[in-house]
């Protein structure tokens, strides 16, 4: 168990975090390392917050199982590899993905107790002069006067009116975890991230997935090219895409759900017997009256930070998924690094240019920086290099020939200004090129730097070369 409140903690610390999430915990660590008395209050029953417990960890963990199933079923005899008919254990598959779980969650605690921080386990409520006030899960409560205070309280999922999440047939991400049976048809309300990575999962365990997206396109904002290659791909593999669809009202039915939808004009009733509503996430600010308090805050509820996170009230920093930005836990986990380095008194701050995304369906998409059509609008001089992974040896051997690589460069200065991959592992692959944005890498210096044989980041330093009209393989 984590350090509790009730060990001794000191009551005037110089740093307490509201919340235990990625931005949270980690600016706890940091605070901790910086020699800061560090007070971290979390209210559910295991720190990590929403990336641990119920996002980023327990999705990967079942988009990984179900690669493997897919691989099973799909592609395993183009290898030679004779499986036999695959089933499923899916209650192995969900408690595999809940000890992953516990494994992280189990982690930050260790990390909690190596650095000596204390974790009071309950509701935090800011109040006045940077007193926080816990009530703690064991019924006690304890105050802390804090010397600093950071808010890392973190989103939730939004709601449509007319189809509240009940976790059984209504679900939102949470819920959308641990399905315990196989659905025979899950409508997804939602074309971004959740819906395509949960309706992935679902799809490859042999689910009738409908995913349904009010935009024209999927993954709305993302770059032109990839959003056509991803529709293709998805398509291909089976998920019914409707897009530019408005859902007009849902209830659940006494098998699960039905939800009218319209195109056009033309109305349709569909029925599945789960909903995974994924149409955004919204900040929480759970225990901190912004009103009362007088802190700023946007009109979606964002808190409003400088970019050393510090709010409008003296001595409290905001980061995170309550903050504006992308939610993103490598952001939160930054802005986390950054808060408590400005606390201890070093120069640090937040940049968002070189942040990278990633969407983990097969095949993955990752981007940092610009979209082409963004650097179109800018009225800005630009160059563009593609390479598809069909052209790449190491892709093909893997029997991966989806996807591509694209740069968008300044024309005059050849400056990466944004990068755009679909294609396999490209979650890592995008890594060199976050690095070359800090740099300020051209074009050039990707494509003259060397890249193994054969891998698939020679696809990266193809499409760098492919700006300056140099590829070779193509
Ligand atoms: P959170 O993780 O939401 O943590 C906030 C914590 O604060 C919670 O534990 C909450 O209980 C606690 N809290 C709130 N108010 C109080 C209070 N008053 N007192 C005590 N405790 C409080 N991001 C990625 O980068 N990569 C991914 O692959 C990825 N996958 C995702 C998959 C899903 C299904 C979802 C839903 C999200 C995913 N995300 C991913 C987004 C990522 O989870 C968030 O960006 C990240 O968790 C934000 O971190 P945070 O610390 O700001 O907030
Ligand atoms: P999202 O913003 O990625 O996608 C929401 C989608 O729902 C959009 O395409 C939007 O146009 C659509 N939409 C909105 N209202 C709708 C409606 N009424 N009917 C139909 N479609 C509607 O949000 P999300 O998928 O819910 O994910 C929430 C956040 O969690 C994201 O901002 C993302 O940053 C984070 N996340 C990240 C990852 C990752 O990094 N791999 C994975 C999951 C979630």
């Amino acid at each position: 168990m984590g350090t509790s409140a009730k060990a001794g903690a000191k009551q005037t610390p110089d740093v307490v975090v509201i919340g235990g999430g990625p931005g949270g915990y980690v600016a706890a660590i940091r605070s901790a390392q910086l020699g800061l008395s560090t007070v971290c209050v979390e209210m559910d029953k295991t720190l990590g917050g929403t990336c641990v417990n119920v996002g980023c960890i327990p999705s990967k963990a079942l988009l990984t199982s179900t690669e493997h199933v897919e691989f099973a079923r799909q592609h395993a005899r183009e290898h030679g590899i004779q499986l036999g008919d695959v089933s499923v254990d899916l209650a192995t598959m969900l408690k595999r993905k809940d000890h992953v779980v516990e494994q992280n969650t189990k982690g930050i605690e260790f990390l909690f107790r190596k650095n000596k921080i204390t974790w009071a386990k309950g509701l935090g409520t800011l109040g006045a002069n940077n007193v926080v006030t816990v009530a703690g899960t064991d019924g006690n409560t304890s105050s802390y006067h804090a010397k600093n205070v950071i808010i890392a309280t973190g989103s939730v999922p939004v709601e449509l009116p007319f189809l509240k999440f009940d976790e059984e047939r209504v679900l939102s991400n949470v819920g959308a975890l641990k399905i315990p049976e196989i659905p025979k048809h899950l409508i997804v309300i939602g074309g971004g991230v959740i819906g395509l990575e949960l309706g992935s999962v679902w799809r490859r365990l042999g689910a009738k997935v409908t995913i349904v997206e009010l935009m024209p396109t999927i993954l709305p904002g993302m770059d032109d090219d990839v959003i056509k290659e991803a529709d293709k791909v998805f398509r291909k593999q089976g998920l019914e895409i409707r897009t530019a669809t408005r859902v007009t009202s849902g209830k659940r039915t006494a098998t699960g759900v039905s939800i009218d939808v319209e195109k056009d004009g033309a109305k349709e009733t569909l029925s599945g017997d789960y909903v995974l509503v994924s149409v955004g996430r919204k900040p929480s600010l759970k225990g901190v009256d912004a009103a009362k308090l007088g802190l700023n805050v946007s009109k979606r509820g964002e808190v409003l930070v400088d970019d050393q996170m510090r709010t409008s009230l003296p001595n409290v920093f905001a980061i995170g998924d309550c903050v504006p930005g992308p939610m993103l836990a490598h952001k939160a986990e930054d802005e986390g690094v950054v808060a408590a380095e400005v606390i201890a008194g070093k120069g640090a701050h937040m940049h968002y240019k070189s942040i990278p995304s990633v969407v983990y369906t097969w095949p993955e998409i990752a981007v940092v920086g610009l979209s082409e059509r963004q650097v179109k609008d800018s009225g800005r001089e630009y160059r563009v290099g593609k390479f598809p992974f069909s052209a790449n040896g190491r892709a093909r051997s893997m029997g991966e020939n989806a996807g591509f690589v694209k740069f968008v460069a300044d024309a005059r200065t050849d400056e990466l200004l944004g990068c755009h991959m679909i294609g396999p592992n490209v979650s890592e692959t995008i890594a060199e090129i976050v690095l070359g944005f800090e740099y300020r890498a051209s074009a050039d210096d990707i494509g003259m730097t060397v890249h193994a044989h054969p891998t698939l980041s020679e696809t990266t330093k193809e499409a760098a070369l492919a700006t300056l009209g140099r590829a070779l393989h193509i």
